[in-house]
């Protein structure tokens, strides 16, 4: 078989401590899973079942520079623990979710606000709001079998000097292994999907030459420089 274009690879993470990468399948993002921020985006942090929303696997970066996005004025920041599935599944039990975890990496889930308030406003998706080239900054993936599963601890973000958001992963309104039972009831979960858990609040804008640090926990911090709005490349 000759494709009639280079064929597209789908991303592949770096596995702290080890030559492997990790290979990403899919990737879904939990809505309002800290209830300050449910709060800050004016919503009742009563527990109501999560929501979910995803982006392109292409949309993740690894980069230490990303352009500001088009068609945006209001690029705001979500740090958020990044679960990577080793194993996948179907209404895999909260009990045996754990199991299904290769690992962890830290991830800014970039979201184009103005574009969502307008998708909200008129009942739209979310889609271009949040999945576009460059909307998921991600670090490397830490196994869980060196650091096991982090769930409590810090989760922060600064831009330069000024820290701008700061939580405790304790604080999630729904569990990972309660995310990851829920969502293998919506679709069956495959090895290599991401799932990004969610953000505290405060949340803000980004401006071009802003520099982002996102650090949980033990992990390894995060930092992106954003750089000027410019044409994206392949
Ligand atoms: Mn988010």
């Amino acid at each position: 078989m000759t494709s009639a274009l280079p064929t597209a690879v789908l991303p592949t993470l770096p596995v702290v401590g080890s030559e492997l990468r990790f290979p990403v399948r899919r990737v879904f993002c939990v809505g309002r899973n800290y209830a300050e921020h449910a709060r800050e985006m004016g919503h009742d942090p009563d527990r109501e079942p999560p929501f979910f929303f995803g982006k392109d696997a292409a949309a993740l970066t690894t980069a230490a520079r990303i352009p500001y996005p088009p068609a945006t004025a209001e690029l705001h920041h979500e740090v958020e623990l990044v679960v990577a599935l080793g194993e996948g599944g179907m209404n895999v039990a909260a009990a045996q979710a754990r199991e299904r975890i290769f690992g962890y990496a830290v991830g800014v889930d970039l979201t184009r606000r103005d574009l969502q308030a307008e998708a909200k406003r008129l009942g739209r998706p979310w889609y271009l709001a949040k999945s576009f080239l460059g909307a998921a900054p991600i670090g490397p993936v830490h196994p869980a079998s060196a650091i096991g599963h982090p769930r409590a601890g810090a989760i922060r973000l600064s831009i330069g000097d000024t820290l701008r958001q700061s939580g405790d992963l304790a604080q999630m309104i729904w569990s990972i292994e309660e995310i990851i039972a829920i969502l293998s009831t919506l679709d069956r979960l495959l090895p290599g999907d991401l799932i990004f858990t969610g953000t505290p609040a405060g949340v803000g804008p980004i401006h071009p030459g802003d520099h982002l640090i996102a650090a949980i926990a033990d992990l390894d911090r995060l930092e992106v420089t954003i750089g000027r709005a410019e044409p994206l490349t392949t």
